[in-house]
């Protein structure tokens, strides 16, 4: 476990980091929002991240956020939660009211429930579509060769609340060839968002237009897996 010191720290160096990063090619720290992804992490540690001054979080799993997220917007009505894993289309209806961004639509039928619980609820989260740059097939998101089509039908046919895409460049790759792509997929449909950059990569993801990083073990260390056993 770290300690509220050194989570403080982290959390610290990586908006400092940030704000270089953005400096170097003459952009705004402003413009680039910092994620701080704590999925793995209870809600005690999240709890200190927040008082260090971090507004904005993102979970992979509905099912962890709702364990952990409700009591914490509660305290903290401010805090904005992004999803940032693969949604299942039965759990969308709570994806919709737990988180404020959803950053993985990825798939026709998925935007299809999207659109279909927003007109039921109101609720209205940004979101992202999630593009596959790498061509993974254990990876989810939209072909880069689909990507306009599926931008298309998710804005003109089911009126979503796009902002912008994301990607997860694979491991082994050069991100900024993945970055570049994802940037180019933007500029070509009129989309401002980019989500892209983690740990590892978050200030090359910076110097391609990142408008949004996704930072989880540079700010919280390492993870063990959810939920925690007690021994
Ligand atoms: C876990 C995760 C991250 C954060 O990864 P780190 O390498 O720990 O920064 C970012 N994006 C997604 C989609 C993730 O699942």
């Amino acid at each position: 476990m770290m300690t509220d010191t050194e989570l403080t720290n982290n959390l610290k160096l990586v908006q400092q980091q940030v704000g270089e990063a953005a400096q170097a090619v003459q952009r705004s720290h402003e413009e680039i929002t910092l994620v701080a992804v704590s999925k793995t992490h209870d809600a005690a540690t999240i709890d200190a991240v927040i008082n260090a001054g971090q507004q904005c979080f993102g979970e992979n799993r509905v099912q962890e956020a709702n364990d952990k997220w409700p009591s914490l917007k509660n305290r903290y009505p401010g805090v904005k939660l992004h999803l940032i894993g693969p949604l299942q289309s039965n759990k969308a209806r709570r994806a919709l009211q737990l988180f404020d961004v959803i950053e993985t639509v990825d798939r026709p039928k998925l935007a299809r429930s999207l659109a279909r619980l927003m007109d039921e609820t109101g609720l209205r989260p940004d979101c992202y579509v999630q593009i596959n740059t790498g061509e993974e097939a254990q990876k989810a998101g939209i072909l880069p060769a689909e990507a306009d089509a599926f931008i298309s039908l998710c804005q003109n046919e089911l009126k979503l609340p796009i902002v912008g895409l994301m990607c997860i460049p694979p491991v082994n790759e050069d991100a900024a060839l993945h970055f570049a792509l994802l940037r180019e997929i933007a500029r070509r449909n009129g989309l401002k968002g980019l989500s892209m950059g983690m740990s590892s990569d978050y200030a090359t993801a910076i110097r391609f237009g990142a408008t949004s990083v996704r930072v989880g073990s540079a700010i919280f260390g390492d993870r063990k897996p959810w939920p925690p056993t007690d021994s």
